[in-house]
């Protein structure tokens, strides 16, 4: 890996972060708050939130074993991806290289942070290559986006050849596990100790059940957690969504059933899809959605529509022709799916 400093942006490395009025006085005990212009009125959220997240912290970090100080929490982890723009990137010089197809985020946040995205096509199978992305990339490539499980693609991305690729890759390695807790591959967070240029992702909104509050985390060595709180906004996670992230870890007994059942519901949906005439392909999965190539993808997709059922048509995407991304629900819900589908008459 570079030096740090050559990967971060030179206005964030010198950059002085705003200093709260709570960063200013802490270490100290007090009771009475009259630094931060707030109301004495309607407790207790008349406090900002904790800039840093302490308590919640402690328990991601025993849930994930992840140190706290490896940990950075964000208004859900598209505030991380952004981040990585906006710590690494300088607007209309740098570049990223990331897996085509993939999470759509990662192209949005280059095009509005005037970085150039370059795309590196999966094979037929959605297999990435390390060499085939380290080709694709120069002098100003800072990070290399992968996802594991791959959205829209739902398999699991090979993890000696994401081992290799972030061993090999000078700059940092973003790899999103926002889908991990449905898999049972090992987790990349694991290797953090030895990868200082390792940036996973996690989040609340999937396996969690937890995507109204807002609420992904990034893993990363305890430096570039410190240019990501630099760089956030002081406040950004509200002390509602905190509270609710820590009751929700509490429960984590309560999360993993959950996956379990989605996961009993996921070989049931796709096995009843194969079934399907109008099914063509169900690809491999380890997340909790699937792909299926169809006969007629846009066809179906506006049939399903009509009867109040949304999936997603990523026909248009590449590799996805024909293809849409079904989440498992529920058992009501996935059983409405498919006798809506055994009734699709094609033209
Ligand atoms: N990463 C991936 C791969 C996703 O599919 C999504 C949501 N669709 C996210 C990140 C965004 O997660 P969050 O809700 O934490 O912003």
């Amino acid at each position: 890996m570079k030096d740090l400093q050559l990967l971060v942006r030179p206005n964030i490395w010198s950059l002085e972060p705003y200093s709260s009025a709570r960063d200013e006085y802490k270490g100290h005990e007090a009771h009475v708050f009259l630094d931060a212009n707030e109301s004495p009125y309607n407790k207790p959220y008349n406090r900002y939130p904790d800039p840093l997240q302490t308590e919640l912290k402690k328990l991601v970090s025993q849930e994930k074993n992840v140190p706290e100080a490896n940990i950075f929490v964000g208004n859900g982890s598209d505030e991380a991806i952004d981040l990585v723009y906006r710590v690494f990137c300088a607007p209309g010089l740098d570049n990223v290289v990331a897996i085509e197809p993939t999470y759509g985020m990662y192209a949005v946040c280059a095009a509005i942070n005037d970085v150039d995205y370059r795309r590196v096509l999966l094979d037929e199978q959605f297999r990435f290559s390390a060499d085939r992305l380290l080709e694709a990339a120069n002098a100003r490539t800072k990070a290399i986006f992968l996802c594991s499980p791959n959205n829209p693609t739902g398999n699991d991305l090979d993890r000696d050849e994401m081992l290799s690729l972030v061993r090999r890759f000078d700059g940092i390695v973003v790899v999103d596990e926002a889908y991990a807790d449905f898999s049972d591959q090992r987790p990349m967070r694991v290797e953090l100790e030895t990868c200082p240029n390792l940036v996973v992702l996690n989040t609340l909104s999937k396996a969690w059940g937890s995507a109204g509050i807002r609420l992904g985390l990034a893993y990363a060595s305890k430096e570039i957690v410190g240019l990501f709180n630099k760089v956030k906004y002081p406040y950004n996670v509200s002390t509602l969504a905190q509270e609710k992230a820590i009751e929700i870890l509490r429960r984590s007994y309560d999360v993993h059933a959950w996956v379990g059942r989605t996961k009993k519901e996921r070989a049931r949906v796709m096995e009843a899809f194969r079934q399907l005439p109008i099914c063509k392909t169900v690809y491999p999965t380890s997340a909790n959605f699937f792909l299926a190539r169809m006969t007629e993808a846009e066809t179906i997709y506006r049939y399903l529509i009509d009867k109040g059922i949304v999936v997603r048509n990523r026909s248009r995407v590449a590799l996805c022709g024909n293809c849409l991304r079904v989440t498992i629900g529920n058992t009501q819900e996935n059983v409405e799916l498919l006798s809506a589908l055994r009734k699709y008459v094609p033209a």
